[in-house]
Parts: C-alpha cells; sequence; structure tokens
C-alpha cells in the first residue's frame, strides 16, 4: 500500500485509523449483518451513530445546551442561501467579504434581502482579513457574517468582530476542530465536513435555539428550514448516514488524540513548520499577510508560472499529492488539516528545499 501525502483541500486527508476501523466494519457492521451504508436511518444502529456522533461534537466543542447541532446534506454553498432564508427577519444583515467563500455568501444573501458589505479586503486579493475591530454594524441587522478561515487564500481571523450585540454567523468549514473555539461567541456557526471532518456530503449547523423560529422567508422549502431539521433531530428525511458515521469515528478519533486544544499545539507546530521555511526562503514566499495567515491553508508562489507548475509535477513523483494552487491565487497550496501527519509536512519542507537548491 503507498498512501500519498494528500495536500487537498478538500475532499481531504482522513486519518488512516479511522479509514482502517470503517473498512473493517464495511461488510458488517458489529453484528449487524450489513455495511452502514445499508442500514435504515429508522434503525437502532443508526440512532446510536447519530446519537453518539452529536454527544462526541458536543463534548470535543464544548457545545452549550442552548445550542442545537444538526447534520445536513447541501454542503455549505447551501447554506449560503439557508442563512439568510431562516435569519433574515428584518430583511437585513452585514457581512464581511474575506475572500471568495464570504463573497459567494454576500451574493446568495442579496437574493433575500438588503444584505451588506461592511468590510473587504479585495483590494489586495483577499490577502488579508479586513480590520473587524471598528466595524459600523447596521442597527437592524439580523446577524453578522463572515468566513472564518477562506480556504483558497489562506487567511483566518485570529480576533473575532465586535458584533455589537448581533449574532455571529461564521463558517468554519476549513478550519472546524483545528482549534478549540467558544461556542457561545457565535449565533451560528456551520461548515461543510469534507475538509477537517469526514468525507463530502455531510454539513454540520451549530445553531442558537432561540435564532429557529418558523418566522422564515416565504415559501422556504421544507428542507431548507433550520426547524424542520431541529424538530426531528436531523433525521426529518434520510440523513448522509455513511458520512454521519465516519464524522462519528472522525469525532473519536479527535478526542483519543486529546482534544482540540491538542489538535491546536499539533497543527500550529505543523504550520510554522512551513512558513519558518517560507519566511526565509529565497525562491518560494506565502501569499497571505502574515498576521492574518491560516495554520490550515498555506497558499505560496515562487513567482515564476512555469516554475509552479513544474513544482506541482516534480512534488507529483515524491508522493506530494493535490498541491497545485486555486487559480484565482496560482501557485500552490498546501492544506494541513487535522489529519496531515508532521511527517508529510516536513516531507514537503524537505522536497521544497531541494527543489530550491536545485533551480536557484
Ligand atoms: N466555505 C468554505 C470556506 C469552503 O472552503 C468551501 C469549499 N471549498 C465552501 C464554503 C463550499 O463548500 P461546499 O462545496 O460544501 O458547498
Amino acid at each position: 500500500m503507498a498512501r500519498v501525502y494528500n495536500f487537498s483541500a478538500g475532499p481531504a486527508v482522513l486519518p488512516e485509523e479511522v479509514l482502517a476501523e470503517a473498512a473493517s466494519e464495511m461488510l458488517d457492521y458489529q453484528g449487524s449483518g450489513m455495511s452502514v451504508m445499508e442500514m435504515s436511518h429508522r434503525s437502532k444502529p443508526f440512532a446510536s451513530i447519530i446519537e453518539s456522533a452529536e454527544q462526541d461534537l458536543r463534548d470535543l466543542m464544548g457545545i452549550p445546551d442552548n445550542y442545537r447541532v444538526l447534520f445536513l446534506q447541501g454542503g455549505a454553498s447551501t447554506q449560503f442561501a439557508m442563512i439568510p432564508m431562516n435569519l433574515m427577519r428584518n430583511k437585513v444583515a452585514d457581512y464581511v467579504v474575506s475572500g471568495s467563500w464570504s463573497k459567494k455568501a454576500w451574493k446568495e444573501a442579496k437574493l433575500y434581502g438588503d444584505a451588506r458589505c461592511i468590510a473587504n479586503s479585495d483590494d489586495e486579493n483577499f490577502s488579508y482579513v479586513p480590520d473587524v475591530k471598528k466595524l459600523e454594524i447596521s442597527e437592524d441587522a439580523d446577524y453578522v457574517y463572515i468566513c472564518q478561515n477562506e480556504t483558497i487564500y489562506g487567511t483566518v481571523y485570529h480576533e473575532l468582530p465586535d458584533t455589537q450585540g448581533k449574532p455571529l454567523v461564521a463558517d468554519v468549514s476549513s478550519c472546524f476542530l483545528s482549534e478549540p473555539i467558544n461556542v457561545s461567541d457565535y449565533g451560528l456557526i456551520y461548515g461543510g465536513v469534507q475538509k477537517n471532518v469526514g468525507p463530502a456530503g455531510v454539513t454540520i449547523v451549530i445553531i442558537r435555539e432561540d435564532l429557529i423560529s418558523d418566522d422564515v422567508f416565504p415559501r422556504t422549502p421544507t428542507m431548507l428550514r433550520y426547524d424542520t431539521h431541529a424538530d426531528a433531530k436531523s433525521l426529518y428525511n434520510t440523513p448522509p448516514c455513511y458520512g454521519i458515521y465516519m464524522c462519528g469515528k472522525v469525532f473519536k478519533w479527535l478526542k483519543a488524540q486529546g482534544g482540540l486544544e491538542a489538535m491546536k499545539e499539533r497543527n500550529v507546530e505543523k504550520a510554522q513548520l512551513l512558513y519558518d521555511y517560507l519566511d526565509q526562503s529565497a525562491l518560494f514566499s506565502g501569499t497571505a499577510r502574515k498576521e492574518d495567515r491560516s495554520i490550515m491553508n498555506v497558499p505560496f508562489v515562487t513567482g515564476n508560472d512555469e516554475l509552479d507548475a513544474k513544482f506541482v509535477a516534480e512534488a507529483r513523483k515524491a508522493g506530494i499529492e493535490s498541491i497545485k494552487g486555486h487559480r484565482s491565487v496560482g501557485g500552490m497550496r498546501a492544506s494541513i488539516y487535522n489529519a496531515m501527519p508532521r511527517e508529510g509536512v516536513e516531507a514537503l519542507v524537505a522536497f521544497m528545499k531541494q527543489f530550491e537548491a536545485d533551480n536557484a
């Protein structure tokens, strides 16, 4: 078996132990005589899978009792619409646009009301997070929206905005469970799980109970209402069963690793290895502003498109996979999520050093 070091931004690397355990249960899940893929979502074994997944997530993140956890489908992108459809009661919301994902969310929200961009960083190709210390929050805003970690540009909020009491809504798709967060600072937290948590097909929404109501945008489809899924405990219709089972395994793996504090420590160390090298390299440079750079997604360039392409091709031969950057930044991007081992980052840095020496 030859596993590569997979630096994909998502779907992305998952813990090997989790994959192996799932493989061992593939044909017969705990004596049920069937795979979790073949199992009714109303069955006892599945009830236990989804209940433990929720409990383990609650334990990991310290989710208070007045927050609901929803396991949904439709990807993070469906939340771009569900959030305004369900939360924009005054028809006003404030968006901080710090990259492509928050920009998409803002544009989608405009379909449902007055979505205002109150700060943005597109003047410098989203290489930084706008100053959110003194935002002009709209008096009648139903919520303030951020994308906490912009996957493409590799920026992260090190400090949350002062929303002046308005609920903070955050897309955490690419930093989910990478470090502890204080759930009470948010009204709604959500993410597609295919980066740091599990296979594509599950979106997790953590929402404060008072934000769930039947006062939604007129003719909102039943499936796009938070109250539908909250009332039915994520079992209104067939949920993405296998994906939830895999997420549950990752939650248990994270607990066994020592929880989110331990993950943070490791993630910071891994990112530091790469940034320390980048900061002194004469060939490569990181594209995000130092103060705002992410410990999950690290975009970097040589400044020469041909050399970038050569790097990507040669890296692949060395077992470094999916390192090509997004077209809006170019160059390379190393996504170093929870399941990327330190050895993977060490291998990448060693390869970069050699490449630099060979192409000086
Ligand atoms: N938000 C962020 C921060 C993302 O990185 C992505 C996907 N790369 C999305 C939203 C969209 O997710 P999905 O493909 O699940 O709709």
